[in-house]
């Protein structure tokens, strides 16, 4: 039986994490939960999965909450008891589904605390990618991903001879916008932008894959994940999202992973892994016999700037790529909020990327003040627009 720990399991990924334990009784047990605020959600899930402990972040969320549960189970409040919770001997694997950079400090405690990490957050990988892979190995911690385009790459690396790869096909539906005018854009609302043809995920996530910045940051993954430059990576527009990625190798063979849109797949991969288990009933088949066309093509730069940004931040490394992410995130909750245009979402990051002084082989201090003085920076273009 493998315990599992799963931070964020009130969002999408932590609600899919828990429907492959939950039709895998057998092998998996949820044994801590974590959410920020929801904790109508959370408390659902304790009644149905009785985990040792499930953490409210927002204090005020917290209050009253343990007083439901008595002794059942150990409710915890708070970033700081989430972390110390991470070192309990009872948990063997972290599930990171936690948005954004808030996931950074869990994703290095539970590194130190020597537990496995199937991975969903991509934010941390971002900001702080050779600290995160460094601290991993030292500690001979295994980074499995969810992600699916990673999942993919990594399916597609095993068991090969590594140094003989030439390519990585970072494939990417294009969004919801792939075929509207760029003159267009500037009209674009948060509800537009929240309606992904492929994929249903969380807020965040969803506004990043309508800019393509999804796909850069998963560029940015990639290249942490598996130790590849950037230009070894490209980025292939397949608007069916059956092929999840690719990787070429010197000799002209491509190995593909594909699979229906169906997050389970790849969480249940991370989550039994080196196993693979037999997919359960729920979870639909591929079938090539109704398929019949796969698309591809480039990416437009021109439509989707965001794109070029993160090429540019992943050849530049050091905070450039931190400081990418936290004006990309203010610039999205802005853009959630109506305070910002959805073609303004690149201009400030842009100009803040522009302002930036890197720091080359940064330490964790030079990383959490480089998001600081990002974040600040962005507030601050977006206020003057108004
Ligand atoms: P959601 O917004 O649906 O869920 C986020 C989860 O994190 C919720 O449980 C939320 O709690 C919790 N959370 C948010 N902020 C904090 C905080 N400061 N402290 C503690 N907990 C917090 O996001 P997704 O599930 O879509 O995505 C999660 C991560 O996985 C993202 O980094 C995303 O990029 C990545 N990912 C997601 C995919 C998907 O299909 N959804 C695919 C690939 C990667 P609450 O419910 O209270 O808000
Ligand atoms: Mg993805």
């Amino acid at each position: 039986m493998r315990r599992i720990a799963i931070l964020g399991s009130t969002g999408s990924i932590g609600i899919n994490t828990l429907d492959v334990i939950r039709r895998n009784p057998s092998v998996f047990k949820a044994v801590a939960l974590s959410t920020n605020s929801n904790t109508g959600i959370l408390q659902r899930q304790i009644r149905e999965f009785r985990p040792l402990f499930a953490c409210i972040n927002d204090l005020n969320s917290a209050r009253g909450v343990g007083s439901v549960f008595k002794s059942t189970v150990k409710i915890l409040s708070g970033a700081n008891q989430l972390l110390d919770m991470l070192a309990d001997r009872r948990i063997d694997r972290v599930v990171l589904a936690i948005s954004g950079s808030a996931a950074l400090p869990p994703l290095l405690k539970a590194i130190e605390s020597g537990k496995d990490v199937a991975l969903a957050n991509k934010e941390a990988l971002v900001m702080a990618g050779p600290l995160i892979m460094r601290l991993a190995a030292k500690n001979k911690v295994k980074i499995l991903p969810i992600d699916s385009e990673q999942s993919a790459i990594w399916q597609c690396l095993e068991g090969q001879d590594r140094p003989k790869l030439k390519e990585i096909y970072l494939t990417a539906s294009g969004g919801p916008f792939l075929n509207l005018e760029k003159k267009q854009f500037k009209n674009i609302t948060p509800r537009q932008a929240l309606a992904h043809p492929r994929w249903k995920m969380g807020r965040k996530i969803s506004v990043d894959s309508a800019t393509l910045m999804n796909k850069g940051l998963e560029l940015l993954e990639a290249m942490y994940l598996f130790g590849v430059a950037p230009e070894k990576i490209k980025i292939l527009i397949h608007p069916e999202s059956i092929v999840h990625s690719m990787v070429e190798y010197v000799d002209g063979s491509v190995i593909a992973q594909l699979s229906v849109t169906d997050m389970r797949i790849p969480i249940q991969y991370a989550l039994s892994y080196p196993e693979r288990l037999p997919a359960p009933a729920a979870f639909k088949a591929l079938d090539f016999y109704r398929l019949k066309t796969l698309n591809f093509a480039k990416p437009d730069f021109k439509k989707f700037p965001c794109l070029k940004l993160a090429y540019q931040a992943a050849c530049d490394g050091g905070t450039t790529p931190c400081v990418l992410n936290a004006a990309n995130e203010v610039s999205v909750s802005e853009f959630l909020k109506r305070r910002l245009r959805f073609t303004f979402i690149p201009l400030v990051i842009e100009k803040v990327l522009a302002r930036h002084r890197n720091i080359k082989n940064p330490g964790l201090k030079d990383i959490l003040a480089a998001d600081n003085w990002a974040r600040r920076q962005a507030s601050n273009i977006i206020n003057k627009y108004d």
